[in-house]
Order: C-alpha cells, then structure tokens, then sequence
C-alpha cells in the first residue's frame, strides 16, 4: 500500500465520508437524544473545517466542502422543521427561537455562496472560513442555551431525535441525488394537545391519579431490582455503572410521582407502601437469579424500562388532558431517563451476551 501524503490525505477524505454514511445509518435505526445527536453533527462538521484547511489537494478540499455543505443544509432544516416549532412551543422562548432561525439564514446565504465558488479559490477558502466562525457561535448558543432550556422543561428529546435523525437523513440523501424525500405527516410530540375529540377533565384525573399511583409502584419494584442487581453483579462494570447511574434516576422519579400526587391533593402516606399490582412484564425475576441471571436479567431489565416508557407515555398524555400542565416536565425527564435507559441496554445486549459467552466458555460459573 503506498503511503504518499497524498494517499493518506485521499484515505481521510474517504474516512470522512464512510463516517457519515454510517452515522446515519446508525442513526435510522435508533431513537437517539436529540441534543446527543445534534452535539456529534456539531463536532462532525467542525472535524471537517480542519480537516478542510489540512488537506494540500484542491479536489479534495472541494470535495469536503461539498461534505460540509450538504450537511449543514441538512442539518438546519431539519432543525427547522422538527426542533425549532417544538422548542417554541415547549420553551416559550421566542427570542432565542428567532435568533437561531436568523444564524441559520446566514449560515444557508454563506453555504449557497460556498456551492457557486470556484474550487481551490481564495474567495472559497475565505467563505469557509466565514461559515467556520458562523458555526462556531451558533453551536454556542445551540449547545449553551437552547438544549439545557430543552432539558429543563422535560421535552421529549428521544421522540424529537429519532424524527429529526430520519429527516435530516433523507435531506442529505435527497441533496446528493440519491433520491427523493419521503413526505411525512407533521410530527406531533406528546405534548401537543389534540383538540381532535373532546374528553372528560374529570375522568382523566381520576386515570391520571391512579395512573400516578401505579407509576410509583412500579418505580419502587425498578428501585429494588436495580439494588439487586447492584448486589449481586461482579464481571460487567459497564452494566454496573448505568445500573448505579438508573437506580439515583429512579429514586428521582419516585420523588417526581411523590412532588405530583401532591399537586393532585393525594396523601403521600396513601401511596407510600401500597403494594405493586399491574405489573405482568416482569414477574419475579430479579428475585430468582438463576445461572445465567446477567442475560436474563438484561432481558427484563429491557422489557421493564419499556413498560415505565410506556406507562410515562400514558401518564404525560392523561396529565395533558386533565390539566396538570406543571407536571408534565417533571414526567418528561422521567421518560427521557427511562428512553436512555432503555437505549443504553439495546446497544449493550450483543456486548453482554458476547462476554457472558465467553466467560461460560472460560468455565467462570456463576453468570454475574
Ligand atoms: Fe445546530
Ligand atoms: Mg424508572
């Protein structure tokens, strides 16, 4: 293989360019945080404004700005058109809104100019520079502002980001002549109200009430699994250090449920010991630890944070229609920490298995 610096620079290009047909490949196939997601586009493109100056071969700074290009404009409308209406509504925000609907506008005047100059020109060296430090600022403010705003009012950053990962992929896809968008509905997050049907405000209190009950049941039977699984597993730190990092989240959530039965004017003491009833996803796992308890316990464990996803799901939308706008953050991180729980243990469950395998195979007997 030669070794030239102008086939390793092609070699870069060409990593470059794999590293985001992979990304969203990845990025089709899972709900990912939508801050996660837009803080690894922000850092993708900025690897490419370096790797712009670096690289000595016109074609090839050409063919990066290309990159950065289709990417930016796939980037920004999709934050246009799936983030930004939600951050307006979810935040109340309009300043800041407005403001990053006015850096997109001269990011988009900036990549047009970009598309029409020559390649290898000093005035396309100039524009990149000019988008380089537009960037720059706009991620500030993106990553510095808007995203804690966004955490902190509990929005739902997973739904967001698995509709905002398959937009911008098609955009992208679209732009380089790979195919045509797809038309979508508009995407509605949880915490739009639909004002399709009329219900009942009582009646979706007294489903939101037990709902909340119920919720805090099942937090406590996650809160004794996650101890037991603390307690008992050895070989798996990875496992251990989410299980430990899950089980601070739930005693939050409990604290949650607890904070919003009290705004619904229940005792605190009503539901403090009452027993779990309608739960059938999990049986007694946890408690019968059989050899192989590490895959099994992975599987439960997954089945369970999707039972609590769906039950906040549920919860958000019976909060909504009962009029407890003020408890619907609170439940939103709870389901953005069930979301990510849930996430961590698909991308984890080949990892578990694969070593569970081989330590059997080394003959360590008990799967923990
Ligand atoms: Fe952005
Ligand atoms: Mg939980």
């Amino acid at each position: 293989m030669k070794t030239t610096t102008g086939s390793k620079a092609r070699q870069d290009a060409g990593g470059l360019i794999m590293t985001v047909m992979e990304r969203m490949a990845v990025s089709d196939k899972v709900l990912p945080d939508v801050t996660e997601l837009l803080i690894q586009d922000h850092q993708q493109v900025n690897d490419w404004f370096e790797a712009y100056d670096r690289l000595p071969d016109p074609v090839l700074k050409a063919k990066v700005a290309r990159q950065i290009c289709a990417a930016l404009k796939a980037h920004a409308s999709a934050e246009e058109i799936i983030l930004y209406p939600f951050a307006r509504v979810s935040t109340g925000d309009d300043t800041l809104v407005d403001r990053s609907f006015e850096e997109h506008g001269r990011i988009k005047d900036l990549v047009a100019a970009i598309e029409l100059a020559d390649p290898g020109s000093a005035e396309m060296d100039d524009l990149i520079h000019r988008l380089s430090g537009e960037v720059r600022l706009h991620v500030v403010e993106e990553e510095g502002r808007l995203f804690p705003e966004l955490r902190e009012q509990g929005a739902d950053l997973y739904a967001i980001g698995g509709a905002l990962a398959a937009r911008r992929a098609e955009l992208m896809a679209a732009d380089m002549g790979k195919s045509t968008p797809r038309s979508h509905g508009p995407l509605k997050p949880i915490y739009w109200r639909s004002d399709m049907h009329q219900a009942s405000a009582e009646i979706a209190e007294s489903l939101f009430i037990a709902g909340l009950k119920d919720a805090h049941a099942m937090e406590r039977q996650s809160q004794e699994m996650l101890e037991q699984i603390l307690a008992r597993i050895e070989h798996y730190p990875q496992v251990r250090e989410r299980v430990a990092q899950h089980l601070d989240e739930t005693l939050m959530q409990k604290e949650r449920l607890e904070q919003i039965l009290e705004m619904t004017g229940s005792d605190r003491s009503m539901f403090k010991d009452m027993a779990m009833t309608a739960m059938g996803v999990m049986g007694a796992m946890a408690s019968a630890m059989a050899e192989d308890e590490i895959l099994k316990n992975s599987l439960a464990s997954y089945a369970h944070e999707n039972f609590e996803i769906a039950s906040y799901e549920a919860l958000i939308i019976l909060g909504q229609e009962a009029g407890y706008t003020k408890a619907l953050p609170l439940l939103g991180k709870s389901l953005t920490e069930e979301r990510g729980m849930a996430m961590w243990l698909a991308e984890h469950l080949r990892e578990v298995t694969l070593i569970f395998l081989q330590l059997r195979s080394q003959g360590v007997k008990a799967g923990r």
